[in-house]
């Protein structure tokens, strides 16, 4: 069974490019099959999400890192032949996309935004130079690859409990070529922002580390969370790394984005595009962040956001 095919070692972001994938198959009127990372009850989800044929990789031992699963889904799309095969791309999703391609002796477009069938070839957009082009690549060999940023689609929701699909299990894979020898966890933990739907954010324009408190309790007060650019996550240590949205950093899809102090370059742009509303705090009234901004206030940030939160805070009351 040929066709289209996904893969994403977790449930949610496999539901995501089921979405994806069944449109695309549909399109070229080919089958669609998912695989599932050592679970069959998610399998059997995949099934009644509208994959006709899911793989269970077998589940992995405590050394084994997910790349284990790479020569064994090289062989099989070797022996199957899919059309298309589309990777989420997560930090393992496209160390493991990567690597299938390798072995496959195909290409791999990362990052892609938007898929499309044109003259029954996979057209694929991604972004370029930070955020100012849109890239259109078509891939010449096959099988037709690309990764996926979380969250670009949505999930299927006709979930159909009496769908009829074929599963296929993975014998276990007992050698690896590389052992986990150790797992720590990271030293500061935080949210995860790629899921708010407000995040206030913080850019250089805050002057002091404790000053982060200002933007905390405005984010407290509508219910969201903090977010920063690169500057303050990766040059001053204010905040954790995956709080900074960006071209390096995370995209973000809130329904409000406020953004205090920070100038607008497009390397932090390009990630809070798809914000559904862009409020931005900046006392130069020049700065780029206005132009993108739906709602602007010129201001300092000091004066401003304490005024702000106090009428939030009163109008919340009432
Ligand atoms: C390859 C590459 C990748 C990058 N990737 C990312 C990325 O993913 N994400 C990212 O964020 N950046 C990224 N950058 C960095 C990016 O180019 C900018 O340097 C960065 O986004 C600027 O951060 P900022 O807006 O916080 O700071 P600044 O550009 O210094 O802006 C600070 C703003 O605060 C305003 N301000 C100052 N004081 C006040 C006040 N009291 N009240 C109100 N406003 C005030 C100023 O007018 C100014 O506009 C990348 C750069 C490179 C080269």
């Amino acid at each position: 069974m040929a066709g289209v095919w996904v893969f994403a070692e977790n449930y949610e972001h496999g539901l995501e490019l089921l979405q994806i994938g069944r449109s695309l198959a549909d399109k070229t009127g080919v089958e669609l099959t998912a695989f599932a990372c050592g679970d069959k009850e998610v399998g059997q989800q995949y099934i009644y999400y509208g994959a006709h044929q899911v793989f269970i990789l077998p589940p992995l031992a405590e050394d084994q890192p997910l790349e284990t699963y790479v020569p064994a889904i090289a062989e099989v799309a070797r022996q199957e032949d899919p059309d298309i095969f589309l990777f989420a791309a997560t930090l393992r999703g496209k160390e493991i996309a990567a690597r299938v391609a390798a072995r496959l002796n195909t290409g791999l477009c990362s990052e892609c935004i938007e898929l499309d069938i044109k003259d029954n070839k996979l057209e694929m957009k991604r972004v370029l130079y930070g955020g100012a082009a849109l890239q259109t690549i078509i891939c010449k060999t096959r099988p037709q690859m690309a990764t996926i940023p979380v969250h670009t689609f949505t999930s299927v929701t006709d979930l159909d409990n009496t769908r009829q699909g074929i599963i296929k299990e993975f014998d276990p894979i007992s050698s690896t070529p590389v052992k986990v020898r150790d797992r720590q966890p990271r030293a500061q933990e935080s949210g995860d922002i790629t899921r708010s739907r407000v995040l206030v954010c913080v850019g250089r324009g805050v002057e002091k580390e404790e000053d982060l408190k200002l933007a905390r309790e405005l984010a407290e007060i509508l219910g969201g969370d903090l977010a920063c650019t690169r500057p303050i996550a990766e040059e001053l240590h204010w905040m954790p790394q995956e709080t900074y949205i960006g071209l390096s950093g995370q995209t973000v899809k809130p329904e409000l984005y406020i953004g205090l102090g920070i100038s607008g370059q497009i390397q932090h742009t390009t990630g809070i595009r798809d914000s559904r509303i862009i409020c931005t705090i900046n006392k130069d009234e020049d700065a780029p962040i206005f132009k993108i901004s739906d709602y602007g206030i010129v201001g300092d940030l000091y004066k401003v956001v304490p005024f702000l939160s106090q009428e939030l805070a009163r109008l919340k009351k009432k």
